[in-house]
């Protein structure tokens, strides 16, 4: 079996799952309670805050909120830009068509409730223009969230311009940074960054983990009431076990991550140059200025969720841009957004390496996608038309 879905999520490493079961069998107090294990459990919880403050170039314990992950974080952060917006009476937010859900499901609540939301649009490479952020911004601006590098095209956003930018003109900015942490070089101070959302599970941590940044002086709102953990900005017990687990999980990630990028960028490149050998199919997003494990294509005249079923029979674990997985029908709205017309977004395919992929998988990858957009071509009815004529190619 091939795993090639780590956007997705990530097979937890030895040391993360050490760390946890270790947690679990040894600090397994609340770190709420006074006696010794509970006290135990808060000294770890706080080294693991100490690990992360450090990891994203942070400076403060205050700076950082432990969540169920990824999606729970970026609610956390529109919700304390909104209250704050709306208290100082801006009620307009500037965000991007190829945002996570999380992101935008969370805006279009915002705009029931009032807000006012600029959508930019997304540029054929996959990318954001800071000057088109720029343009955007109004008086009464009260948030700017553009995602670090986007899950699907792992296109990577200039977010350090954008950040200052935002600085310079007074206006919080958040960025979804759950694909780039762990992968790319990411630092808040140099970045520019106000708030930051990560999930452990796509740096090779557990699911139902990850941590809101928020920087010193900002007033964050809380989505959940109840106990004081977290300073009072999100109740409930804490998930030691993984917030120790995520932790090491990151400091692996930060400590290996030149060696890896060169490997796993090798065995990208090859699998573009691969790809791209197949006739009439084009890349998305640009091909330099992407996450390192990212690969993404569209095969014109074929249905992605086809391709995955047969690549799934011959042993790769990939996914496809469209919403297969929710029974929808409706393609990316990624590829959408960076300009594919509906034929073309419907046949994609997404793989995410990552650095124990062998250079012989890699082949295996490309021979069996050629051989199977083939196989779906020989009986595709769109591809007949394309053809014979009667459509025209767009790749
Ligand atoms: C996976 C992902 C999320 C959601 O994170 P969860 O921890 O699964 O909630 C949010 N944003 C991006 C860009 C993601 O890739």
């Amino acid at each position: 079996m091939i795993y090639a879905d780590n956007a997705a999520t990530t097979k937890m490493s030895d040391a993360a799952i050490d760390a946890m079961t270790d947690c679990m069998r040894n600090t397994y107090g609340n770190p709420s309670s006074l006696y010794e294990v509970g006290q135990r459990a808060k000294e770890v919880l706080e080294d693991a805050r100490d690990e992360i403050i450090k990891a994203i170039g942070a400076d403060n314990f205050r700076e950082i909120i432990f969540t169920s992950g990824g999606s729970e974080a970026d609610n956390q952060a529109l919700r304390t830009a909104a209250e704050i917006g709306r208290a100082a009476g801006k009620m307009h937010i500037i965000s991007s068509a190829f945002e996570h859900h999380a992101i935008l499901h969370t805006l279009n609540k915002l705009e029931k409730e009032g807000f006012e939301v600029t959508y930019l649009d997304v540029h054929e490479d996959g990318l954001v223009r800071s000057e088109e952020v720029e343009a955007a911004i109004r008086p009464d601006t009260c948030l700017v969230t553009i995602m670090y590098a986007n899950n699907e095209i792992g296109t990577i956003q200039p977010i350090r311009e954008i950040g200052a930018i935002c600085r310079a003109k007074g206006v919080l900015f958040h960025t979804d940074a759950v694909q780039a942490i762990g992968h790319i070089p990411v630092n808040v101070k140099d970045d520019n960054i106000d708030m930051l959302s990560a999930s452990a599970h796509k740096f090779h941590g557990p699911k139902g983990t990850g941590f809101l940044y928020v920087r010193k002086g900002i007033k964050i709102s809380n989505l959940i009431e109840g106990g004081a953990q977290e300073r009072g900005k999100r109740a409930g017990t804490e998930n030691v076990p993984g917030i120790r687990a995520t932790a090491v999980a990151l400091k692996d990630a930060i400590a290996h991550m030149e060696e890896n990028d060169k490997i796993i960028r090798a065995k990208r490149d090859r699998l573009i140059a691969g790809l791209k050998e197949i006739p009439h199919s084009a890349i998305n997003g640009d091909e330099n200025k992407r996450l390192p494990g990212n690969v993404n294509f569209c095969f014109e005249g074929i249905e992605g969720e086809s391709l995955l079923l047969l690549l799934d029979d011959k042993g790769i674990q990939a996914s496809s841009g469209s919403a297969c997985t929710s029974g929808s029908l409706d393609p990316s709205h990624v590829l959408l957004a960076i300009g594919r017309v509906h034929d073309v977004a419907h046949g994609s395919l997404r793989l995410s390496i990552d650095e124990t992929i062998s250079d012989e998988d890699v082949e295996y990858i490309i021979n069996a996608v050629k051989e199977v957009v083939t196989y779906l071509r020989s009986f595709s009815p769109i591809w007949r038309d394309l053809v014979a004529g009667k459509k025209e190619f767009i790749l």
